[in-house]
């Protein structure tokens, strides 16, 4: 199929949610009579199929009626498989036709919502490979026989889906205000590449493959993704058509390049260094004064890491740059120490900022923790590596990663981490939740709940 062609039944595709049961679709769908199914879905159509879908002189996009009913086959996480019958309707104004897939159903895939979430998890967030993903699949029914290479392609499904930020809007996030970046090492096939990530707190906002940690290849990658959750939050008239969105802080590592890439960017953010990581370059200094000073008294050497303490601990600005004056005053003969003042005094701003954003995280830890399994991960992808679908393959791993419930045994079983940060997804499975926010935002496709 020609990429418009399959662009053009995407877009005569609606989606729509029936209800918690499988039995509150099937009876309005296989009736006899199609008025109670038509009657049920005006106005999840009128919520999705805005006027580009329609013809070009449509006159009234309000109004669809029958036009047939066909049956296509499913398979589910288990047992053979089902035939579930389809149905499409008619626009009245320019008579174009939209298939209705009911919100367990995804486009272009032959298993049900229930178990394209369950490979998907195995796949992207257990750690299987894919081998051992599609040998799981094939116990459900003696029928069933998959290769790893279809486990690929369903990652590459979903990650070209939707962007992970328009996912996370369209489910009621708002554009998050402070946000956490940093760029990983990785490992695919042999070669080193980078993973470029923006986080609030744990959940993925963005991420992509760069092939150099330099200012110039950052730079694209913010505006890159400023501008998809600017167009987004647009579209879901969260923002004006004037207005674009920035964070207002960005908590980095100690990386310049990426400093300087988000201040060209976004100049009007501000900036925080991570203090794990500032600490941490301290302490690397200590111990090159120590190898250098051999001779140095413990307690002497107890006096200068108490002062850095201090310093560490300063409560404002005025008391950092005081404090570590002092320091300078008393150990900036040394030529290892003088250089670690230097860079502190010229990153005071970064280390001190978090003390007038009290909302905004002073470390990275957050996105580390979310990202600690994707290296391994990358291993496995390698074997099907295609140079253009590395970053698809990364947005589904995003998708997953917040969307997925935490295990029985977790601190928040049975919730997601895009729950956590504020999505209301009214107890609907997530992969039902991602399908139905492939055509618009999710509290339109859902029934008003009663308590308003
Ligand atoms: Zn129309």
């Amino acid at each position: 199929m020609s990429k418009t062609a399959h662009h053009k039944n995407q877009q005569r595709t609606a989606i729509v949610y029936f209800g918690a049961e499988r039995e509150d679709y099937l009876k309005r769908a296989e009736a006899d009579d199609p008025r109670e199914f038509l009657d049920f879905v005006q106005q999840p159509l009128r919520a999705q199929l805005g006027a580009e879908k329609h013809r070009d002189s449509c006159p009234d996009l309000s109004r669809y009626t029958g036009h047939s009913k066909r049956s296509r086959s499913l398979y589910g996480w288990s047992g053979p498989k089902t035939d579930l019958p389809i149905r499409r309707v008619r626009c009245c104004g320019c008579r174009t036709v939209f298939t209705v897939l009911p919100s367990f159903v995804c486009r272009y895939r032959r298993q049900d919502s229930d178990c394209l979430a369950k490979l998907l998890t195995l796949s992207l967030s257990m750690d299987l490979s894919q081998r051992q993903t599609a040998l799981i699949y094939s116990w459900g029914d003696s029928e069933r026989c998959w290769t790893p290479g279809w486990v690929w392609s369903l990652l590459q499904w979903l990650g070209t889906l939707l962007p992970v930020s328009w996912l996370l809007l369209r489910l009621g996030l708002t554009p998050p205000e402070c946000v956490l970046s940093d760029e990983k090492f990785a490992h695919l096939d042999g070669l080193t590449i980078y993973l470029f990530t923006i986080s609030q707190g744990e959940l993925i906002w963005y991420i992509q493959k760069l092939e150099q940690v330099t200012q110039a290849a950052f730079e694209p990658a913010i505006a890159l993704f400023l501008t998809t959750v600017t167009q987004e939050a647009r579209d879901l008239q969260l923002m004006s058509e004037d207005e674009a969105y920035t964070p207002t802080t960005v908590t980095t590592d100690g990386w310049e390049q990426s400093q300087d890439a988000w201040r060209t960017e976004c100049p009007d953010s501000h900036l925080l260094e991570c203090r794990w990581h500032g600490h941490n370059r301290i302490d690397s200094s200590l111990e090159d004064y120590q190898l250098t000073h051999p001779d140095v008294a413990e307690e002497t050497l107890n006096k200068l890491k108490k002062q850095i303490a201090h310093l560490w601990a300063a409560p404002s600005r005025a008391k950092f740059s005081q404090r570590l004056r002092r320091l300078k005053e008393a150990w900036g003969e040394d030529k290892i120490l003088a250089r670690r003042f230097e860079i502190l005094k010229k990153k005071r701003f970064l280390f001190t900022e978090y003390l007038n954003f009290p909302e905004a995280s002073p470390y990275l830890a957050p996105l580390d923790r979310s990202l600690r399994f994707l290296d391994e991960k990358l291993q496995t992808f390698g074997q099907f590596r295609q140079e253009t679908t590395v970053n698809t393959t990364l947005n589904a791993w995003a998708i997953v990663n917040n969307m997925r419930s935490f295990l029985p045994d977790a601190k928040r079983a049975g919730q997601s981490l895009a729950e956590l940060f504020g999505a209301k997804i009214q107890g609907l499975p997530w992969m039902e939740a991602v399908n139905l926010c492939t055509v618009g935002r999710l509290s339109d496709l859902l029934p008003a709940t009663g308590s308003g």
